[in-house]
């Protein structure tokens, strides 16, 4: 197995934008993290999950579908060189699996592929979570795994693209450390999870009232939050932009918090209300996706109950609902 110090964290992932769009968590003045290039500010792996979604890499906030001039149509091309995107915690790469199958069945997205084909991902686990924290082991879902151990970095590969990359790393022997610290840190089924399995089960046994949800809904006041922070939310809208006697055509994500997400134009809305839109938000991930996928599309990442102004993120209003209607 490879390791890596702290110390050369950041000159092994500068070392690759020779054959890699890099992307890694960086330390913002204010002290908070997000996915930068190398050399723009501090490595920081620390600290956990990243406050905003690391699919973004993927599936950007704003993304060209194409440009259309008077000598035709131009789409934009694959990336020159293909991504590398570290910082992934395991439910974030669950979120990622997740919207890898969404965006490849039936019509595959070749949006979202242009950027995610051949695209390398790194996890991060082992006790740097927030204050040192543990972090289970993904143990899979990437192309190869950082594990802090409390003095270096295990590097664990998990596919032969991965272990291209890190092959000329440094070999530690075989201690058993990275044994001790799967079981120490084995996945629990944590208080969240639980309650998000339990309210699924509540809602797809219908025992849930329409006034509940238009109760929730009164306290959204449709800021988004909810919808841009968590990495299994795939809506999108398509906006043109004109300029230069050009038109560009880009498709921006969407949120079904908002009054117009399903507004149509004879203007008949199916969402027409506040509870209505919650009832979605939260439907779609505990009972629509089950139905369609198999798996419940909430993958406990917490980042819907972090930003959430009014406190009615997923594991808020699980707990609530529970209280209410679990005994009925
Ligand atoms: S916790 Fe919230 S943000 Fe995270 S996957 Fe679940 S619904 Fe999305
Ligand atoms: S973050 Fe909270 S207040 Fe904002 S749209 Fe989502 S549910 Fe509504």
């Amino acid at each position: 197995m490879k390791y890596l110090s702290n110390e050369q964290i950041p000159d092994f992932f500068s070392s690759l934008q020779a054959t890699h769009e890099v992307r890694l968590p960086i330390m913002l003045p204010d002290g908070t993290r997000c996915l930068g290039h190398p050399g723009d500010g501090t490595v920081a792996l620390f600290g956990g999950a990243l406050p905003a979604k690391p699919t973004a890499a993927f599936f950007p906030h704003e993304g060209p579908v194409f440009v259309a001039a008077s000598e035709g149509f131009t789409e934009p091309s694959a990336p020159e060189k293909p991504l590398l995107v570290v910082g992934f915690t395991s439910r974030d790469l669950a979120c990622l699996r997740f919207i890898d199958r969404f965006f490849a069945e039936g019509w595959r997205d070749d949006i979202y592929f242009r950027n995610r084909q051949g695209a390398l991902v790194v996890g991060v686990s082992g006790y740097c979570g927030p204050g040192g924290a543990s972090l289970a082991l993904a143990d899979g879902d990437c192309d190869f795994e950082l594990v802090w151990d409390r003095t270096r970095w295990l590097v664990v590969s998990h596919t032969g693209a991965g272990s291209a990359i890190v092959e000329g790393l440094a070999e530690t022997v075989s201690d058993g450390t990275l044994e001790r610290l799967r079981k120490e840190m084995a996945v629990y089924e944590d208080e969240n999870e639980k309650a998000i399995r339990r309210a699924s089960e509540l809602i797809r046994a219908d025992r849930v009232p329409d006034t509940f949800w238009s109760e929730i809904g009164d306290r959204c006041i449709a800021c988004t939050g909810c919808n841009l922070a968590c990495p299994t939310c795939t809506c999108f809208g398509v906006q043109d932009w004109r300029y230069a006697g050009r038109v560009k055509r880009s498709r921006m994500w969407d949120s079904c918090q908002l009054d117009g997400f399903m507004r149509e134009a004879s203007g008949h809305n199916p969402l027409g209300t506040e509870g209505l839109r919650t009832r979605r938000r939260i439907h779609h991930k505990l009972a629509a996706d089950p139905d369609r996928w198999g798996e419940i599309s909430c993958f406990v990442c917490g980042r819907c109950d972090a930003v959430c102004p009014t406190g009615i993120g997923i594991f808020a209003v699980a707990r609530e609902l529970i209280e209410r209607f679990g005994n009925i």
